[in-house]
């Protein structure tokens, strides 16, 4: 029997495969989510950790779970594990990929069609009382989506999900960029490699897809913002920090570009006061990616999946590094 922590709410199925297979799992969490000094308290005995992508998971911490054999993140990305520190201390640590691909390439597309169409705007007309006269030339004008060149960044699983549906569904020319050539997307979907900065000049719509590393850490900075077009969008559903929010703003009050479809922020849950102050062209969520609740309960089982493979002596399904 081990002793399971886990940071969050997680469903009843999972828990009950848990207990079933004889491991004891910590009851506490407050609103779905305990303190770091709570955790730190549980966890001198634990042998396993469920944690979310809001929890650090370092080396102090580590140092304080010396049963510890896996750090399960409820998440694809794991930018908020030290993996290094894990690595040293003989930890496995595993993530959920694939099982949310689809529901966050659907978010994008939500994003992507919000901000261009300016549904948000839209809505608040309507509750306003505000219905716009209809004519050639009426308010709340939008963009084209059907048959745009959109730019992906990053064309891994999300990144090729979105690839899929902008192609097939919406006839959009697509470019990609990316360490590495996708040939078999290429050949699919007839997405076209592009350097980063061809990407941005050439594209309509630029959607980001790549996870949050040092090499990506502000990669659409100042000068990226100012190789868009002035009328280009920007969706963002992948980490808030891949972009400089501060000079995002700047560049929708310049106008530099037109607008921005935003998922994630710099500093969750905090967000940047400029960009909450601007409504047109840009429609904010708070990090909805994968939320829908078929999703999270398959990143819920995955994780459980990969909890009870380490606890058994098995190789996990989605181990990470
Ligand atoms: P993935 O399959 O690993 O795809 C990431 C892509 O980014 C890969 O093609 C990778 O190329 C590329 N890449 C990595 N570093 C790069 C760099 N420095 N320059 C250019 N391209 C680079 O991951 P995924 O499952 O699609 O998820 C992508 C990210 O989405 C996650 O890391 C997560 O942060 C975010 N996400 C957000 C939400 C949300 O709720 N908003 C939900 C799910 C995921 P290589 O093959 O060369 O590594």
């Amino acid at each position: 029997m081990a002793k399971v922590v886990r940071t969050t709410f997680l469903f009843d199925d999972q828990l009950l495969r848990l207990s079933s297979a004889g491991h004891e799992i910590s009851p506490a969490f407050v609103e779905g989510h305990i303190s770091r000094d709570e955790l730190l308290r549980q966890l001198p005995d634990a042998e396993a950790l469920i944690c979310l992508l809001t929890d650090v998971i370092d080396g102090p911490l580590l140092d304080r779970a010396p049963r510890l054999r896996v750090v399960a993140n409820v998440a694809v990305g794991y930018e908020n594990i030290d993996l290094r520190a894990a690595r040293a201390r003989g930890i496995m640590v595993t993530n959920t990929p694939d099982v949310l691909t689809e529901a966050t390439a659907d978010l994008t597309l939500a994003l992507l069609l919000a901000t261009a169409r300016r549904v948000v705007e839209g809505d608040g007309a309507v509750r306003a009382g505000a219905f716009p006269a209809w004519g050639l030339c009426q308010p709340l004008l939008g963009t084209d989506v059907h048959r745009c060149t959109l730019g992906i960044v990053g064309l891994g699983r999300i990144g090729t999900a979105v690839a899929r549906r902008a192609a097939l569904g919406f006839g959009m020319t697509v470019l990609y960029a990316g360490r590495m050539r996708n040939t078999l997307a290429e050949d699919d979907l007839g997405v076209e490699f592009a350097p980063l900065d061809r990407l941005l000049r050439e594209s309509d719509i630029v959607t980001l897809h790549v996870p949050l590393t040092e090499e990506t850490r502000h990669m659409i900075d100042r000068d990226a913002l100012r190789t868009m077009k002035p009328t280009a969008l920007l969706i963002n559903v992948a980490r808030g920090a891949i972009v400089d929010e501060a000079a995002l703003v700047d560049a929708l009050q310049k106008g530099d570009i037109a607008g921005a479809g935003i998922d994630v922020f710099e500093r969750e849950p905090k967000v940047h006061e400029g960009l909450r102050a601007l409504h047109e062209r840009v429609v904010l969520t708070p990090h909805l990616g994968s939320a829908t609740e078929a999703t999270r309960r398959a990143m819920a089982r995955l994780a459980v999946d990969n909890v009870l493979a380490v606890l058994s002596g098995d190789p996990p399904p989605s181990p990470v590094g």
